[in-house]
């Protein structure tokens, strides 16, 4: 029998990774704070509540994507919650938390008997609605092997290590990820300025040794067609550097490229507009890099 799934966090990721969990029968009940997010669950033949304390009462697996650590935070520490989760309820963190911070709530939850697995995703908007997502797990062994089944609908598990290890290389990844897109839009500018056609230099650079998912997603889907719609946020995806450079810091060391990156990106989240996608870097780029 499928567990009863409560599934917090209906955006970009959590609207098409719980329609799909609905579609292969698992009992859904969503909770968003936005009512349209929620309205999307229920046309995907999920169920919807009016507070994530009540989309967790009576669920087995209580799957969480929110915007960061803060928000997981808050919504676990929400007393009606808490209250919800009964012993042997599996909550499944696929946020792009903070690694440190999943430890530190995984610990508290396990003296009330709740385990904590983390299992953030890679593959974005497209991969969530295929069901092609990378899914990198951190937990214990017995828990993550429960939450296989339910995690095969939504993409590939690999489990990384430990509670938190899924959050600490979706961090390093996202990081990388950022790095390379900021590299390359300084690249292919530069080469559109000595008079070079864009979709040659990218195709080029993709059977060469500067290719990234940058090269052979982001810019022939999304930039080079100027659509910027990922559905990646560019305010997301800084807060996904920040905790991977962070994390080297708390561990004693310095990534000093991360941090010029961090830098960089900071400065474009001041220029663009809140809602930016992440691919909007490349405008950025365009605008500050001419000298
Ligand atoms: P999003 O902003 O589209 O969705 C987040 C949702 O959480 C929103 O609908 C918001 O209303 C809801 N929310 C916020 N606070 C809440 C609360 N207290 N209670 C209930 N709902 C609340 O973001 P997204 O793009 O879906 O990303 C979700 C997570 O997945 C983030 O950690 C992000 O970094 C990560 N991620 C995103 C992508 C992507 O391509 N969009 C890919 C991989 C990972």
């Amino acid at each position: 029998d499928l567990p009863a799934v409560a599934f917090i966090g209906l955006g970009n990721m959590g609207s098409p990774m719980s329609a799909r969990l609905a579609a292969a029968g698992y009992p859904v009940t969503g909770f968003d704070l936005d009512p349209a997010a929620r309205d999307r669950l229920t046309e995907a033949g999920g169920t919807t509540a009016g507070s994530a304390a009540e989309a967790a009462r009576g669920a087995g697996v209580v799957i969480l994507m929110l915007p960061s650590s803060a928000v997981v935070e808050a919504v676990l520490a929400e007393p009606a919650v808490t209250a919800a989760l009964a012993p042997g309820t599996t909550v499944i963190d696929m946020s792009s938390s903070d690694p440190l911070s999943t430890r530190k709530l995984a610990g508290e939850l396990a003296a009330a008997s709740v385990t904590l697995i983390d299992a953030p995703v890679s593959g974005g908007v497209k991969g969530a609605e295929n069901g092609t997502l990378t899914i990198m797990v951190g937990g214990e062994e017995a828990a993550v092997e429960r939450a296989r089944p339910l995690l095969a609908q939504l993409g590939s598990a690999r489990r990384a290590g430990n509670v938190g290890s899924g959050h600490a290389i979706k961090a390093i990844n996202n990081l990388l990820s950022a790095t390379h897109l900021l590299a390359t839009a300084e690249g292919i500018l530069a080469g559109e300025r000595f008079g070079l056609d864009p979709a040659v230099m990218v195709e080029l650079i993709n059977t060469s040794s500067g290719r990234s998912g940058s090269t052979d997603n982001k810019y022939p889907n999304f930039i080079l067609p100027e659509t910027f719609d990922s559905g990646f946020g560019l305010r997301l995806m800084l807060k996904d550097m920040k905790i991977a450079t962070g994390l080297a810091r708390q561990l004693g060391l310095s990534s000093r490229l991360g941090e010029q990156a961090v830098a960089l990106w900071e400065h474009a989240a001041e220029a663009l507009p809140p809602a930016a996608d992440h691919t909007e870097i490349a405008r950025w780029a365009a605008a500050a890099t001419r000298a």
